[in-house]
């Protein structure tokens, strides 16, 4: 399997209960190596185009506005086969059906507040990537 960077983020509802660092381990336990990390407020317009793609669904406004509610920390992860990998790690959507011992059944207080994002392809992970991050912030 190759070696990929896929995109993450701490969502609000984590960096709020301080959550990051157990979040984090959770990555590196998993083989995935921060590469990149900061720590930002979106704006809710920021937000907005970040999740442009759901622009259409009821719970748009709600996300925009939550995304934007408390600092977010946003991440490009690496190992092999990382954007799946995260996302196994991540659990599913919802924190109800998510599988035992990933972030969002650990972690996640709902649909909504659901802990962390990660990219679910490699076209959106470069796309992710390049909105937050400058080439040379990358250090792999
Ligand atoms: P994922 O983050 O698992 O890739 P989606 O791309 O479907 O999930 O949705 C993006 C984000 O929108 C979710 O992580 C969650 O924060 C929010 N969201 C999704 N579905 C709902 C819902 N039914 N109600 C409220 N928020 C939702």
């Amino acid at each position: 399997m190759a070696l990929e960077r896929t995109f993450s983020i701490i969502k609000p509802d984590a960096t709020r209960r301080n959550l990051t660092g157990a979040i984090n381990a959770k990555f590196e336990e998993a083989g995935l190596r921060i590469v990149a990390q900061k720590r930002i407020q979106m704006t809710k317009a920021q937000a907005g185009k970040f999740y442009e793609v759901h622009a259409e669904r009821p719970f748009y406004d709600e996300l925009c506005d939550f995304m934007c509610s408390a600092p977010v920390v946003v991440q490009v992860l690496e190992g092999e086969g990382a954007i799946a990998k995260n996302r196994e790690i991540m659990g599913a959507t919802n924190p109800a059906d998510a599988a035992p011992g990933t972030i969002r059944a650990e972690f996640a207080e709902s649909v909504g507040e659901n802990s962390v994002h990660g990219s679910d392809a490699p076209e959106t992970a470069a796309v992710e990537i390049a909105y937050f991050f400058a080439g040379l912030e990358l250090v792999g």
